[in-house]
């Protein structure tokens, strides 16, 4: 079969509803289970692409949930999906955004399924494709945000003795921000020069609260502080980097490449949280890096608490960049009670594991993903035996 013969078949779209390991305490929402939706390609050459698109709290953290990008992707998507070539990923995707605005989980997830495919295809790693791999591990962060001092201690102490994770994420945009600072001062008191602590507030703060708490989190140890303002304060963000000697980290105002450019241009931020989903794909991710490379700006792999699927495709691309001054937040499936992959993620030395198989190089567990799906109780009540009433 010549690449010019193969085909799109079939489009699946699998909501999966997965427990965490411990409630997740945001400034937005606190999470207490994870949802993901996982798109499977098939193509007539016998090859099933894999990708998944996450949020954070369902609707709380963006204009995105894991219900619209599986409607999406059935009512809009597939039908441009059954007449491309599967082969050519980027004409692909411009035929979808022809179609669709917007839209960037959904086109996540549809780009990371396309590029999996072309690399079993291929028989290339999808970093490969992507520009090609740099780094074969990636040091990975952990976010202590059980909302409880003495608890995110014991959990740091047990991440550090374990080598699993030597950066630690404090979630602080929630409550009394003094108070906040005491329980980082706190944390950082205990792990002294053994870890870095660095601060997310999730654009809770204002700008003049941010400006008050910048010196005392300076004072508290904190290395980097990420989105303090809201994502539209770009003015703000840019005061607030001029006014400290802490770098500044952007991260829900960086939506794609333009917006990067915005930031990068204004002076807004010293470190960029890429994160493919947020930038609208793979590709946009990594121009969004390019943007930061080109300016000077330190990089930071971010996640949207991605399940296997999506922490892979987000390993991939950030194994290409040159310098990840910042590491990574891939610790996604590790908050999960399951990973949904055949094989686990290798996460050890404080550093995860980029597969090297071709394509994404994981696989789906069918019976895992069979047991979690949201449609599972559908699916089987042609099996289950008729209700006899009043007998
Ligand atoms: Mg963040």
């Amino acid at each position: 079969m010549t690449d010019a013969e193969i085909r799109i078949e079939q489009v699946e779209t699998i909501l999966v509803d997965l427990p965490t390991i411990r409630p997740h305490q945001l400034a937005m929402t606190t999470m207490k289970g994870q949802t993901l939706m996982i798109v499977r390609i098939r193509t007539s050459d016998g090859i099933v692409g894999v990708g998944e698109g996450t949020t954070i709290g369902g609707l709380a953290y963006g204009a995105e949930s894991p219900e619209g990008m599986k409607l999406a992707i059935d009512a809009y998507f597939t039908p441009v999906l059954l007449r491309s070539d599967p082969t050519r990923v980027a004409a692909t995707m411009g035929a979808i955004g022809r179609v669709a605005q917007g839209n960037h989980f959904a086109k996540c997830a549809v780009e990371t399924a396309l590029l999996d495919a072309l690399g079993k295809r291929t028989g290339l790693a999808m970093s490969e494709l992507l520009g090609g791999r740099q780094h074969d591990r990636l040091p990975v962060a952990w976010t202590l945000a059980s909302g409880d001092t003495a608890r995110d201690i014991a959990e740091a102490e047990e991440m550090l003795a374990r080598r699993r994770h030597n950066i630690f994420k404090l979630k602080i945009g929630k409550g009394d921000p003094r108070a906040n600072i005491a329980h980082v001062a706190a944390i950082k008191t205990a792990l002294g020069d053994r870890a870095s602590v660095r601060v997310d507030i999730n654009q809770a703060w204002s700008e003049a609260t941010a400006s008050a708490m910048l010196p005392l989190l300076k004072a508290a140890g904190v290395d980097l502080v990420e989105q303090p303002i809201a994502l539209h304060n770009v003015s703000g963000l840019a005061r607030l980097s001029r006014e400290t000697s802490l770098p500044i980290m952007a991260d829900e105002a960086l939506h794609g490449p333009a917006r990067a450019f915005d930031i990068a241009q204004r002076a807004a931020a010293s470190v960029f949280a890429v994160k493919i989903m947020q930038s609208g794909g793979l590709f946009a991710a990594g121009k969004v890096a390019a943007i930061a490379e080109a300016s000077g700006i330190g990089l930071y792999g971010g996640t949207m608490l991605e399940g296997g699927v999506a922490t892979v495709a987000s390993a991939h691309l950030f194994s290409t960049f040159a310098t990840l001054e910042w590491g990574t937040e891939l610790f996604g499936p590790l908050l999960l009670t399951e990973e949904l992959l055949e094989e686990p993620l290798v996460y050890s030395d404080f550093s995860l594991a980029v597969p090297t198989r071709p394509g994404l190089g994981v696989n789906l567990d069918e019976e895992k993903l069979g047991r979690f799906r949201r449609d599972r109780a559908e699916r089987s009540v042609h099996v289950l035996p008729r209700l006899k009433i009043g007998s």
